[in-house]
């Protein structure tokens, strides 16, 4: 069996030194160049192990870990059917860390349901047009190229089924719009792309025509709840940490007693723990099942990130409590944590929609 502890270890001392100094950047929305370039540097842009960097990164700062993850995910999507042309085009250049992609699927009209595109491809002799908006792509306007999710070309297919494609950075009719404020995930640069006429060599279509579903299911859905899962189980585990190291220090003067000694605390700290313990055993369970390519893998791989949304929130909100009005002082890194784990309900496939999934596959029912 593959020994991932290097993998870790080296994840661990970039997210520890660079990531953790550009946190006051990235809190002031600017997205983690410095720490990407790192990573890169580090010999781990080419990697697809979402759930070990994951937690690393998520541990450190969620949004550098969101940037880093969209990256892995693209690239997985680029690297599970190639040419050779699109190996030589990107997967080297990426395996070296010279190559950022990322994923633009989502749209303003389509919302959480990312797996309809409505962007249309038409054939051009030996290119395609796209035309259509997407939105919220993370790394966006930072990444080298972008894999965007489509209608199929007229005639191409059935109606209704979907492709994939590599858009380049800088291609004419590929435009940015608006600056990303969330909440939350500051660093991301989650923005909107208008792909007006954008003229994309047809060498650049992933797969065959109307296999974006089969993307969907076979590799962005591992892979990027696997690393969403476990960005989110790494936020959780430092509120834990942070509580934990607040409660023992924390010492009030009357009786010289610590927050630790406190019965509604010690309560606290032992359901943070257990739910934080809980996510990581269902978090690496559902990734070697999927690593095993187990068919029943699916139910569980869905249900960690929905678990990992539930855990995160609920361990940063108590957290907080624990640590008092110290923690909730703006710019504690408590706030930081909660404000990020706040998107793990919202950002697709939303929570509602992965309890819906994991019901439907659960029962036997077409998951879509
Ligand atoms: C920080 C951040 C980063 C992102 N990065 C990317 C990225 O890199 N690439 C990308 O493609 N997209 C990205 N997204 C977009 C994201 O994945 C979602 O597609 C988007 O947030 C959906 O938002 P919406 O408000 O349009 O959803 P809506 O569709 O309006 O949904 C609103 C609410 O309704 C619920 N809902 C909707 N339909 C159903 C249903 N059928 N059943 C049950 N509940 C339902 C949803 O669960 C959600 O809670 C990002 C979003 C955020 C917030």
């Amino acid at each position: 069996m593959f020994d991932y502890s290097d993998l870790r270890r080296r994840f661990a001392e970039v997210a520890r030194t660079v990531v953790l100094e550009e946190v006051p950047a990235i809190e002031e929305y600017q997205w983690p160049g410095r720490s990407m370039r790192a990573l890169a540097e580090a010999g781990l842009y080419g990697l697809a192990v979402p759930e070990r960097f994951g937690e690393e990164l998520g541990r450190i700062s969620p949004s550098a870990s969101l940037c880093f993850c969209m990256h892995v995910v693209g690239s997985a999507v680029i690297a599970a059917k190639p040419t050779d042309a699109q190996a030589e085009r990107y997967l080297l250049p990426i395996a070296r860390g010279e190559h950022l992609t990322t994923l633009a699927l989502s749209e303003p009209g389509t919302g959480a349901h990312f797996y309809e595109p409505t962007a249309r491809l038409t054939r051009e002799g030996d290119a395609y047009r796209v035309d259509g908006s997407k939105s919220f792509v993370t790394n966006g306007g930072h990444a080298d190229s972008y894999v965007v999710s489509t209608l199929s070309a007229e005639g191409a297919t059935a109606a209704g089924m979907f492709s994939c494609l590599v858009v380049d950075a800088g291609t004419p009719g590929l435009a940015w719009q608006d600056t990303w404020r969330g909440l939350g995930m500051r660093g991301n640069s989650s923005i909107s792309a208008m792909l007006d006429g954008a003229r994309v060599p047809a060498a650049n279509l992933l797969g065959e025509e109307g296999d974006q579903t089969w993307y969907v299911f076979h590799v962005i859905a591992p892979y990027f709840l696997m690393a969403m899962a476990a960005t989110y189980l790494g936020a959780a585990q430092s509120a834990l940490d942070l509580a934990m190291d607040h409660v023992k220090e924390r010492v009030h003067v009357q009786k010289g007693q610590s927050l630790a000694e406190i019965p509604a605390i010690q309560t606290r700290i032992a359901e943070m723990w257990t739910a934080v313990q809980q996510l990581r055993l269902h978090l690496y369970h559902a990734a070697e099942r999927g690593d095993l390519g187990d068919p029943g893998a699916l139910p569980f791989i869905l249900s960690a990130k929905a678990s990992a949304a539930e855990v995160a929130v609920q361990v940063c909100n108590e957290a907080l409590t624990c640590v008092g009005g110290i923690g909730y002082r703006e710019n504690s890194t408590l706030w930081t944590f909660l404000r990020d784990a706040r998107a793990s309900h919202v950002m697709a496939p939303t929570t509602d929609l992965l309890k819906s999934w994991t019901a439907r596959a659960l029962l036997g029912l077409p998951v879509l």
